[in-house]
């Protein structure tokens, strides 16, 4: 499943340049497929949705920092245990009951992220 970021976020940034997907953003700024991947042209989110990989999209909080859980892979591929969790200092990356997932779809993702 994707992991999440509670209330409980003291907007310190630990988190954001540790995540090997640029799937966590601060609180209020737009996140878009292509940042921090290699991806371009038409990109099919959860749900069907599909958008351009360089639209900048709707901030999913406006105040702490959050993760694009169509982006957030569990660090699957790249670590053993979720980075973000791993570096918070208040434990507040959680998995995220909305969006589990298996490791074969999070695989998948990560493949569809990294060309
Ligand atoms: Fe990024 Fe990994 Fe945290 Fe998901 S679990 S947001 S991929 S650092
Ligand atoms: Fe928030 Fe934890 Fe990330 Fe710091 S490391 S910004 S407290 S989620």
């Amino acid at each position: 499943m994707a992991i999440m970021i509670t209330d409980d976020c003291i907007n310190c940034g630990a988190c954001e340049p540790e995540c090997p997907n640029n799937a966590i953003y601060e609180g209020g700024v737009e996140w878009a497929i292509s940042d921090g991947t290699s991806i371009s042209g038409p990109y099919e989110l959860k749900g069907n949705h599909v958008v351009d990989a360089h639209d900048k999209l709707k901030p999913v909080s406006d105040d702490l920092y959050y993760i694009v859980p169509d982006k957030c892979t569990e660090c699957v591929g790249f670590h053993e245990e979720p980075q973000c969790a791993a570096v918070c200092p208040v434990d507040c990356c959680v998995p995220d009951p909305e969006h589990v997932e298996n490791e074969e779809i999070l695989l998948l993702r990560k493949g569809s992220l990294h060309l």
